[in-house]
């Protein structure tokens, strides 16, 4: 049985998250944009709201949200402003780590007092030199005893300037790729952390991000996450849960924006009727509701995978890469809506424009989440169909072998170049369309089992 409806808890939950959006979140947007700084007092009320930090696990006192819980709060976030939504939800980027991490002492240390204090965790694979090639990170940690030393660069650290704790993979020898890599949780307190001036983007300005270099950082043996040749998995199952909630950013901003855009086409004149009349803008709009909705879905249901104990990975990038794409397609026609307006900072399409291009690129790239989706369609699916060669051929009302036997023939050739079908005992020298020679031609069909 199929089941779209949320909850009675998750619609409770997504109305106070649209109601922190719109009252606490939108006003605010702007000016912090502009300001380029990280509004530290509003990711503090998202957490005393509970609207973040929420999937720390019952056990240890938290919510226990789910995957969907997490992807309807962020859709109300971002559609209020994409940034700010990035800075709140990367505790749960930073915390997934550590929730997934079999180290029971090091949860219950931490854990418990996320889900009482305020604290801000990042999450950091990325590095200067790398960040999709997850296999190819050079930051050292040497082991000392049952300590390691780190040492080396993180890059792209979302909140990594303000964070209180880091969830960071580092390797014990680059060449071993996989196999070498760990994970640390990592307090920022630790002597030798030094975190670099905010990185200038082009979009989520009120999200911060930087570098955070480690220099012979101790990290003691009960900060291990996970040890040399589990941290990769780690990591990319940490993805699998996250990159869903990647799609809900997208959707709530092309929510947003197919909002904007309606209003504007119910109240811009051209050709003496409002531009809403005109079924160019009408289509427009219908395309932007349907890319809404079939992003919906696909969120919604890898996320739904994750809470269901099914392993959301290929779905989790169905979902990133598809809701991203079509979210840069709905706020581009957006803001083709708005004409020459749509393209200036008085309204709001140009900050979601920059804000969104990111949501391409990070916690994988559209094209790794191809890689992802082609590596199980090509090599993991299994196919319904038989394999071409193996098709009983319908050209004439009766199938290839009954065709061959009403010829008085016992066989039927098959070329395997251009498909033609040879009735005979022998295949023939030559293929009579692309001239391949007898030796292309395999027995078709029934005979094929012969
Ligand atoms: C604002 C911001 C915040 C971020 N926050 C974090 C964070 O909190 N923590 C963290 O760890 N990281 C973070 N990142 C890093 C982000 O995850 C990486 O930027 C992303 O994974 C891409 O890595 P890269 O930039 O090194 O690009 P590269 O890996 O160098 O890739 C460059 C281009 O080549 C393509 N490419 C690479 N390999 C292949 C391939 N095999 N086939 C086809 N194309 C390929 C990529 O898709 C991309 O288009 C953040 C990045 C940004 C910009």
């Amino acid at each position: 049985m199929l089941n779209f409806n949320l909850s009675k808890s998750q619609l409770t939950l997504q109305k106070k998250a649209r109601k922190f959006a719109l009252e606490t979140v939108l006003p605010e947007a702007w000016d912090y944009d502009a300001r380029d700084e990280t509004p530290v007092h509003i990711l503090k009320k998202a957490f005393t709201e509970g609207l973040s930090h929420g999937d720390i696990p019952v056990q240890y006192g938290g919510k226990g949200f789910g995957i969907v819980d997490g992807a309807v709060i962020t859709e109300e976030i971002s559609a209020a402003c994409p940034g700010m939504a990035t800075s709140i939800f990367d505790n749960s980027l930073g915390m997934e780590p550590l929730i997934l991490s079999s180290n029971e002492a090091l949860k219950e240390k931490y854990l418990t007092q996320f889900a009482k204090d305020f604290k801000l965790i990042s999450f950091a694979t990325s590095e200067p030199t790398m960040g999709s090639d997850v296999s190819g990170i050079r930051c050292l940690a040497q082991p000392d005893g049952d300590d390691y030393i780190l040492n080396g660069t993180k890059y792209w650290v979302t909140n990594g300037g303000i964070a209180d704790y880091f969830s960071v993979f580092a390797t014990v020898d680059p060449e071993q790729k996989h196999q070498g890599i760990c994970g640390f949780f990592i307090d920022r307190k630790w002597p030798g952390i030094r975190v670099g001036q905010p990185i200038p983007k082009m979009g989520q300005r009120s999200s911060n991000t930087v570098g955070v270099h480690f220099d012979n950082v101790r990290v003691p043996k009960e900060n291990v996450l996970a040890g040399p040749g589990e941290g990769f998995l780690l990591s990319m199952k940490t993805f699998s849960r996250t990159r869903p909630v990647i799609g809900a950013f997208a959707i709530g901003a092309a929510r947003s924006a197919m909002e904007y855009a309606l209003d504007y086409a119910g109240k811009r004149q051209a050709f003496g009727q409002k531009i809403g009349d005109f079924q160019a803008i009408q289509f427009k709009i219908a395309e932007m509701y349907q890319k809404i909705e079939t992003s919906r879905l696909l969120v919604w249901k890898a996320a739904w995978e994750a809470d269901n104990g099914i392993d959301p990975t290929l779905n989790a990038s169905i979902a990133k890469f598809y809701a991203t794409e079509e979210c840069m397609a709905v706020v581009n026609e957006a803001m083709q809506v708005l004409g020459g307006y749509g393209y200036t900072n008085m309204f709001p399409l140009e900050k979601l424009y920059r804000d969104i291009r990111l949501l391409r690129i990070y916690e994988g790239t559209s094209e790794v989440q191809r890689m992802i989706v082609a590596g199980y369609v090509m090599g993991g699916y299994k196919p319904v169909m038989p394999p071409m060669e193996d098709l009983p051929l319908h050209r004439g009302s009766t199938p290839l072998e009954k065709r061959s036997e009403k010829a008085g023939n016992r066989s039927a050739w098959r070329c395997r170049i251009c498909g033609h079908v040879h009735y005979g005992k022998q295949p023939p020298e030559e293929c009579p369309y692309c001239f391949f020679p007898g030796s292309a031609f395999k027995p078709a069909g029934a005979d094929k089992q012969k």
